[in-house]
């Protein structure tokens, strides 16, 4: 199989990295399942610099009766992004997340990494930044209360920009702040 590797940025193992990931879920105690993913992020991966507000918003590209909680964090770590994606992924599990399929579905937890510096990052494990950031209203509103001047690397354009002209017009609403 092909194999395209191609990693831009200023990333360095030797200084802090900074790293924006999504938390979310629509299974369960959706709110403690998140403060739960929060605290194991801070403890195991690297300190919680910024957290937005939690927000809820129906599910993205397939149908559910049970609305998504998600909440953006902001942190620094001294993990590169390979490193990042091992312990997220771990995390997931920790908290009980299944993967019965590769199609979009109802899960109890779901971390994903949304930028890692500035890097342009295409690897078989990791697209970063990641590729559904401007098709997704509770992202881009998660992201613009806390970070609505962040330049995505790729687009060239501040998240407020992106949530001005993003086509998604679901509802999404702060859920608890
Ligand atoms: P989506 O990525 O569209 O939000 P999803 O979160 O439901 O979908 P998962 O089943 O959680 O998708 O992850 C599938 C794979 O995506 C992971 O095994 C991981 O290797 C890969 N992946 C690629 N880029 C990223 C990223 N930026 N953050 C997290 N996972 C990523
Ligand atoms: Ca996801
Ligand atoms: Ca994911």
């Amino acid at each position: 199989m092909k194999r395209i590797i191609v990693i831009l940025g200023t990333s360095k193992t030797d200084s802090m990295n900074r790293v924006i990931l999504l938390t979310g879920g629509n299974i369960a105690d959706r709110r403690s399942i998140l403060d739960k993913a929060r605290h194991a992020i801070d403890t195991q991966i690297g300190s919680i610099i910024k957290a937005s507000p939690i927000i809820e918003s129906k599910a993205w590209g397939f149908d559910s009766d049970q609305a998504f909680l998600n909440q953006v964090l902001l942190i620094e770590t001294i993990d590169i992004a390979i490193e990042v994606l091992n312990k997220i992924q771990l995390i997931e599990l920790e908290l009980g997340r299944t993967r019965k399929s590769t199609q979009w579905m109802s899960r109890m937890i779901d971390i994903d990494i949304l930028f890692f510096n500035d890097d342009i990052i295409q690897t078989e494990r990791l697209t970063i930044p990641h590729m559904h950031i401007k098709d997704r209203r509770f992202t881009l509103y998660g992201l613009s209360l806390i970070l609505p001047r962040l330049k995505h690397p790729v687009y060239h354009k501040t998240i407020k920009e992106l949530l001005n002209t993003c086509e998604d017009q679901s509802e999404v609403e702060v859920y608890f702040a």
